[in-house]
């Protein structure tokens, strides 16, 4: 990647402006959380993004899940035709709750990424039939943003399945008492069957 330059300006396709000072993950290198591509710009050289977005520049996915930490990106960005090839890896820290005992864990989020950008409307129909091309994403303004992309692929990369640990014991049901910090007393549940409302009417009797 010798080809490779750092830096944008006004979302010009970039020419080295800074050196890396220390690239790598997790925080190193430069600030890239304004980093933008205009398509029609776009130049014959790779762009190498390697850095990091702070904190400030990502806060959170979707407005719902926190990223405390800044995420690192190393990503190179090539012209494919007239449209914008990007793949790399990047990754970062990000703030779940956990599904059972509903206490906060921080996961570390690693993704690799291969997606071509297109200026333009997405092409709903054509011929009369859906195109459905999950790599490309249709830029309907025509600009690549770099922390739109990142924050895409974070939320993409979130669990289904959001445990603290593998083995989380979860909450008591009828108290709400965190099970992971010991047992809270109460007698198992009954189990919710028919059964279980003709043994409640038997014990109405003395
Ligand atoms: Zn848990
Ligand atoms: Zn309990």
């Amino acid at each position: 990647m010798g080809a490779a330059v750092i830096g944008h300006r006004g979302g010009e396709w970039g020419s080295p402006e800074k050196g890396m000072a220390g690239a790598g993950r997790p925080t190193g290198g430069a600030d890239l959380g304004e980093v933008t591509i205009i398509l029609e710009k776009i130049g014959r050289k790779p762009y190498l993004m390697q850095g990091h977005l702070s904190a400030r520049a990502l806060s959170e996915l979707g407005g719902l899940v926190p990223v405390p930490g800044p995420v690192w990106v190393d990503l190179l960005a090539t012209r494919d035709g007239s449209s914008l090839h990007v793949a790399g890896r990047l990754g970062g820290r990000v703030e779940l709750v956990c599904d059972r005992c509903l206490q906060p864990f921080a996961r570390e989020l690693e993704v690799a990424t291969d997606r071509e950008f297109v200026a333009g409307p997405e092409p709903l129909h054509r011929g009369g039939e859906w195109e459905v091309q999950d790599e490309v994403v249709y830029l309907e303004d025509g600009t690549f943003s770099l922390r739109r992309m990142v924050e895409e692929e974070l939320i993409l990369a979130l669990p289904m399945r959001r445990l603290c640990r593998e083995a989380c014991a979860g909450l008591c049901m009828q108290c709400g008492a965190d099970h992971n910090l010991g047992a809270c007393g109460c007698s198992p549940p009954d189990r919710d069957t028919p059964f279980a409302v003709l043994k409640n009417l038997g014990s109405i009797d003395p």
